[in-house]
């Protein structure tokens, strides 16, 4: 219990040994279907989604204003404002070298829910078809017990790993930047992808479990075959690209892997997510830690440690897009 052993493979992986001795609390909660899922949270019941306002509109949280890593990789360019690393939206492609170790490859990165998610109650309720069932088009995601929503939270780890993996040259397209009403449905998040025909999708999430519940897992899709799901293509890949998601993520973040799903391994197969079920593209999702747990939270709304986060996912595409 003290060493969680993070599965080796692939390269990137790695043994995790007890980094934070707070992690062993023998979690056997999995299941609980609190996960990254569409179906993780009540949508619209106002649960904490919906506390104070602590979230300025879905972007930079109050901790995130510091560039931290930010060595710039363009030398030359010269920008037009004097601040260009901290804007909260960057354009996505407008200050970022073309050059790289990841030229040419596409990533499609998934901030998962909306921060606007909670004034559209009904139609994000809306049942869409992922092939093996229906399910609600998207939902509120969760939030910390002060309030600081996971869509907040995911955007801005967005913007983190854009930004990193535009560094190197890829070629980065967000499902959403906050710059529509609500959704996309999950249908449409898995088509953006599939469209982009991207060399990898990562889905962007942080969990809603109990508190004591702690720590990341990475989750990957399951085979199915079923209507417009098929995975049998992806499955192993998808494997691939998730293995170094999570090894990248234990050694930029120093986490453990979550004391409750996944067996210490930081990895869950599941069947019933419709941005997974519905992808053509290696894709994965990933629940950074839980936001009902007051230490996981302390992380969650500390911007170095995001771009820790930020980092270690963006090394574990590398890893996989270069591998
Ligand atoms: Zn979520």
């Amino acid at each position: 219990m003290a060493a969680a052993l993070v599965p080796v493979g692939l390269g990137g992986w790695l043994l995790w040994q007890g980094v934070s001795g707070a992690q062993d609390s023998g979690g056997s909660d999995a299941g609980k279907g609190e996960t990254a899922t569409a179906t993780a949270t009540p949508s619209g019941s106002g649960s904490a989604a919906d506390s104070p306002s602590a979230e300025p509109s879905g972007t930079d949280g109050p901790s995130s204003g510091k560039p931290s890593g930010d060595a710039s990789t363009s030398s030359s360019t010269p920008s037009p404002s004097p601040k260009p690393s901290t804007s909260p939206s960057p354009s996505p492609s407008g200050t970022t070298p073309r050059t790289g170790p990841l030229k040419g490859k596409v990533v499609v990165i998934d901030p998962g829910h909306n921060p606007r998610n909670r004034d559209h109650p009904t139609q994000i309720a809306r049942q869409v078809d992922v092939g093996t069932h229906r399910k609600e088009c998207d939902t509120t995601g969760t939030a910390t017990n002060a309030g600081y929503s996971e869509a907040a939270f995911n955007l801005d780890l967005a913007h983190r790993l854009r930004k990193l993996l535009e560094e190197q040259g890829a070629t980065v397209k967000l499902t959403q930047d906050n710059d529509r009403p609500y959704g996309p449905c999950i249908d449409e998040r898995a088509r953006i992808g599939n469209e982009a025909k991207a060399d990898a999708v990562v889905s962007l999430h942080a969990d809603g479990s109990s508190a004591g519940n702690r720590g990341f897992h990475v989750i990957l899709p399951g085979k199915v075959k079923a209507g417009a799901a098929d995975t049998s293509a992806i499955v192993a890949p998808s494997r691939e690209l998730g293995e170094r998601i999570a090894g990248g993520f234990v050694r930029r973040t120093g986490n453990a892997p979550s004391n409750y799903i996944g067996g210490g391994t930081g990895l869950d197969v599941r069947k019933d997510l419709g941005g997974l079920n519905l992808s053509k593209v290696p894709k994965v999702f990933i629940e950074c830690g839980n936001m009902r747990d007051a230490d996981d939270a302390a992380q969650l709304t500390n911007g170095t440690w995001r771009q820790k986060a930020a980092r270690g996912i963006s090394e574990g595409i590398a890893g996989f897009l270069k591998g």
